[in-house]
């Protein structure tokens, strides 16, 4: 974590590799101006180890400890742009906070942001820096995500960043009738990238792309 929160400190060289980063973003597809303007807003450097800040704006994933890692940020830009790709939602919930950094990207794009971790380690890390920069509008929870956040429930968007070799029943359950849910669903080494559109009572799957992801554990540490 950077210390002391420099994220006035940034300097040009920042702004700049941040900008380039956006460039790439575009470059590989994504589209939607608004998500990447917030992304191009976000200090990614104070979710790595202060060693690794300087290759915070590079697009890949970065170990964050406890063996975790934060994404790489067009899978949190591709996610996020799924979720959103029907329009504005109300609340959504993450599953696998991390680092906070795709917590902190959706807190600028949806009004309520529900958050859980089982490692408690990175969710006290997370809820202090967030609160830090002045994200207002999340709630945090330590507990086995894959149980979801009933008594917050439903959620127009459900987003995992972990994964699961199969989509847990209890967070389709827990989509709103309109509600979507992305989830990297697969083996350690070979997973598929699936929306989750739910439609009333029809559930509709549909695979994005191949991605790599941590792996969704279940119970709390
Ligand atoms: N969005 C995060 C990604 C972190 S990696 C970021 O950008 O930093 C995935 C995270 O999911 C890890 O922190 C891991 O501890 C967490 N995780 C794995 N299984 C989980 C579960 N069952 N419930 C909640 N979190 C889980």
């Amino acid at each position: 974590m950077t210390s002391d929160l420099d994220l006035k400190g940034i300097g040009m060289t920042s702004q700049r590799t941040r900008s380039r980063l956006v460039e790439r973003l575009r470059e590989q597809g994504i589209l939607n101006e608004h998500i990447l303007d917030v992304i191009s807003e976000t200090p990614r450097h104070a979710f790595v180890d202060e060693a690794l800040a300087h290759r915070a704006y590079e697009d890949t994933a970065l170990p964050i400890g406890f063996k975790q890692t934060i994404s790489q940020p067009y899978i949190v830009a591709r996610m996020t742009e799924a979720l959103l790709a029907d329009g504005p939602i109300e609340n959504v919930l993450e599953v696998g906070t991390g680092s906070g950094y795709q917590t902190a990207v959706l807190s600028r794009l949806v009004p309520k942001v529900y958050t859980v971790e089982r490692i408690s380690g990175l969710l006290n890390r997370a809820k202090e820096l967030l609160a830090t920069i002045g994200y207002r509008n999340i709630q945090f929870k330590h507990a086995d995500g894959g149980m979801g956040w009933p008594e917050r429930g439903p959620f127009d968007a459900i987003i995992v960043t972990a994964s699961p070799r199969v989509i847990p029943e209890a967070l389709i359950e827990q989509l709103s009738p309109t509600g979507r849910m992305l989830v990297p669903v697969g083996e350690a080494r070979h997973q598929e990238l699936v929306l989750v559109q739910r439609n009333g009572d029809e559930v509709e799957q549909q695979v994005l792309e191949a991605v790599r992801f941590v792996p969704l554990l279940s119970g709390k540490s």
